[in-house]
């Protein structure tokens, strides 16, 4: 059984420079995440707060730990999330993104966020739909307590992985349309794509950040 570093150097030796791993550590134990900082994982990402709060009080010797929150964001956990997280990729609706941007003021602080966006039509997802995102962007744009540095996709299940590739380029060209329209001032540097199953296409087509979770800690029991 090769170990948690095992792993996590061979995904390593499969990125190019500008991407990073972003370890997802839903339903795995603190003393897990231990081993894996101890292999050299600093970015951890969780789903739930109910989960993550705890964990971070556990890990909070680990100060140089940098976590990203991935999971659906209800209002009333917002604030948590404000104050708990340095990145936020599951920014999925104008509202949720001007609700982050009041607690961001109120409680001074500046997350990273990524704008989550449902690229093939998913009724089991949240996330802006292409048109809805390009008719958000003035909104968006004015929203200046949140970093928005990027997108985030989540595709569906069961694609080929020629769709899977042409998803993540679909993510990928929806962001330099919006780097590319004028009437906004949006830098979206980052592309949130691809996890145990699909990081290879993702990585292929202009990942900057993946988020890998089985493929690190094995399978996580059903929910
Ligand atoms: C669970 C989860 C992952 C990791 O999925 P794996 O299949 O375990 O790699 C990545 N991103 C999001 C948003 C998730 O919820």
């Amino acid at each position: 059984m090769p170990s948690i570093a095992d792993r996590y150097r061979q995904i390593c030796q499969q990125l190019p420079s500008e991407v990073k791993a972003i370890a997802v550590t839903k339903h795995v134990a603190v003393e897990v995440m231990r081993e894996a900082y101890q292999a050299g994982m600093r970015d951890f990402a969780e789903s739930r707060i109910q989960e993550a709060l705890p964990k971070q009080e556990q890990l909070k010797d680990l100060d140089d730990i940098c976590w990203h929150f991935i999971g659906h964001i209800q209002s009333n956990k917002a604030k948590k999330v404000i104050e708990k997280f340095e990145w936020v990729h599951s920014c999925d609706s104008l509202k949720l993104a001007q609700r982050l941007n009041r607690l961001a003021e109120e409680t001074r602080r500046t997350p990273k966020i990524c704008l989550q966006v449902k690229i093939l039509r998913d009724p089991d997802k949240y996330g802006w739909t292409r048109s809805q995102l390009l008719a958000d962007l003035p909104e968006l744009d004015r929203l200046s307590h949140l970093k928005i540095q990027g997108l985030m996709t989540i595709l569906p299940m069961g694609l080929s992985d020629t769709e899977k590739l042409s998803a993540f380029q679909a993510t990928r060209e929806l962001r330099n349309e919006i780097e590319q329209n004028k009437t906004v001032s949006l830098a979206l540097s980052e592309l949130s794509m691809g996890m145990s199953g699909d990081y290879p296409l993702a990585i292929q087509a202009g990942a900057t950040m993946i988020r890998p979770g089985r493929i690190l800690f094995g399978d996580r029991p059903l929910q």
